[in-house]
C-alpha cells in the first residue's frame, strides 16, 4: 500500500522515516502542494497525507477518489480546509491528528508576545548595525496584565498555564469553558466584555463560520488602545485590512501573526528572489510593531514526532477496519 504525502519538507521526511515502518507500506514524499493539477501524483495510492495549505476541495477529492484513494490522512489538527461533505459523498475516510504538542503552539505564542513587547526584532537589527541606543524599545511588565484567551481547548489551556505563571490576570471566552482554565483563576466572559479589559488578546479557537473574521472593525474598536493581538490559530479569524487600519491609527499597539488568511500561496516557500505580490501582507510587513512568522508554531521536534506517529497509527487503525481520529461533517 502507498501513502503519498503532499507539501513535504525535509523535516517531514525525517520525522516520518524515524517512526517504526508500517508493514507493506511505501511512503512517497511529494514536494508540491496538493491541487487539482498535482492530484495525479497520487494515482493508485490508497492513502493521501495532506497538510494545512493543501487544496482539499470537492474537485481535488473527486480526482483522488477516481485515482483509487480511500483515506485522507491529515497531518494537522485543523480540518477547516477539507470539504467533508464531498469526502463523505465520495466514500473517502478522513482522519486527523487531534493532539500532538499543544505546548509547541502555546510556547510560540509566548515567543511572539515577548518579542513584540520587548521589541526584540528592532533590538536584534540595531545591535548588529552597531546601534546600541534604546530609543523606542520600552516594553511593559507582563505581571498583573490582563490576557484575553479566545478558545481554551488544548492550546488555549497550555497558553493559560504559562500566562498564569507570568502573574497575568486571565479572561477567557469559549462556548465550552474548560475546568482546568477556571482552576487557574480565569474568568469566562462574553467577548464584548473580554475585549475592552484585555491588554493582550490571543486566539486559540478553530476557524468555522462562527469564528470567521472574529477580529473585525467592530471587535477591534472594543479593544483597548495600544493592546496586543496574537493569532497562532488560523488566518481567517482576522480581517487583515481592518487590522492594518487599527495599526495605522495606533489603536492596535502590537500584532503577532503565525497565520495569515492568504498564506496558502506564500508560506512554506522561499520567495525571497521575487517581488511580493500580496499587497496586504507587504503593508503589514512595514510596521515595526508587527511580527509575522510563516506558520511555524507547530515546528518543534516533539510536535513533528507526535504528528508522524499519530498519522501512521491512524493509517494502521483504518487498515485494520478500526478507524481512529475520524473527522466527519459537522
Ligand atoms: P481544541 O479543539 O483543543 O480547542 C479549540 C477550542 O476552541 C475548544 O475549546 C472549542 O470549544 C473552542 N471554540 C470553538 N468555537 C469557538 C468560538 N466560536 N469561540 C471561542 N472558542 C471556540 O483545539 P487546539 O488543539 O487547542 O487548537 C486550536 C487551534 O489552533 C486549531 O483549530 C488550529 O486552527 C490552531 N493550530 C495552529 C497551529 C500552528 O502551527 N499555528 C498548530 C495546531 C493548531
Amino acid at each position: 500500500m502507498q501513502i503519498v504525502f503532499f507539501s513535504t519538507q525535509a523535516y517531514d521526511r525525517e520525522s516520518f522515516l524515524s517512526q517504526p515502518a508500517l508493514s507493506d507500506c511505501e511512503l512517497v514524499f511529494q514536494q508540491p502542494k496538493l491541487t487539482v493539477d498535482t492530484a495525479v501524483l497520487a494515482a493508485g495510492a490508497e492513502v493521501v497525507c495532506a497538510f494545512i495549505n493543501d487544496d482539499l476541495s470537492a474537485a481535488v477529492l473527486e480526482k483522488l477518489a477516481a485515482g483509487g484513494t480511500r483515506l485522507i490522512a491529515l497531518r494537522s489538527a485543523g480540518y477547516n480546509h477539507i470539504d467533508l461533505e464531498a469526502a463523505k459523498r465520495l466514500a473517502l475516510a478522513v482522519v486527523h491528528v487531534p493532539s500532538y504538542s499543544p505546548h509547541a503552539i502555546a510556547e510560540h505564542t509566548i515567543a511572539l508576545i515577548l518579542a513584540l513587547n520587548r521589541h526584540l526584532n528592532r533590538a536584534y537589527n540595531r545591535t548588529r548595525e552597531g546601534d546600541f541606543s534604546l530609543r523606542g524599545l520600552t516594553g511593559f511588565d507582563l505581571v498583573n496584565k490582563t490576557v484575553g484567551i479566545i478558545g481554551t481547548g488544548q492550546i488555549g489551556a497550555a497558553f493559560a498555564r504559562i500566562m498564569a505563571g507570568f502573574g497575568c490576570r486571565l479572561l477567557a471566552y469559549d462556548p465550552y469553558p474548560n475546568p482546568e482554565v477556571i482552576a487557574l483563576g480565569a474568568e469566562y466572559l462574553p467577548l464584548e466584555q473580554l475585549f475592552p479589559q484585555a491588554h493582550i488578546v490571543s486566539l486559540h479557537c478553530p476557524l468555522s463560520p462562527a469564528t470567521h473574521h472574529l477580529i473585525n472593525p467592530q471587535t477591534l474598536a472594543l479593544m483597548q488602545k495600544g493592546s496586543m493581538l496574537i493569532n497562532t490559530s488560523r488566518g481567517a479569524l482576522v480581517d487583515t485590512p481592518a487590522v492594518i487600519e487599527a495599526l495605522k491609527t495606533g489603536h492596535l499597539g502590537h500584532l503577532g501573526l503565525d497565520v495569515y488568511e492568504e498564506e496558502a500561496d506564500l508560506f512554506f516557500s522561499d520567495l525571497s528572489d521575487y517581488p511580493l505580490q500580496d499587497d496586504v501582507l507587504a503593508r503589514l510587513l512595514t510596521f515595526p510593531n508587527v511580527i509575522i512568522t510563516a506558520h511555524q508554531a507547530f515546528l518543534t521536534r516533539e510536535a513533528l514526532a507526535g504528528i508522524a506517529s499519530t498519522t501512521l497509527l491512524n493509517v494502521a487503525a483504518w487498515r485494520r477496519g478500526q478507524p481512529q481520529n475520524l473527522v466527519q461533517p459537522g
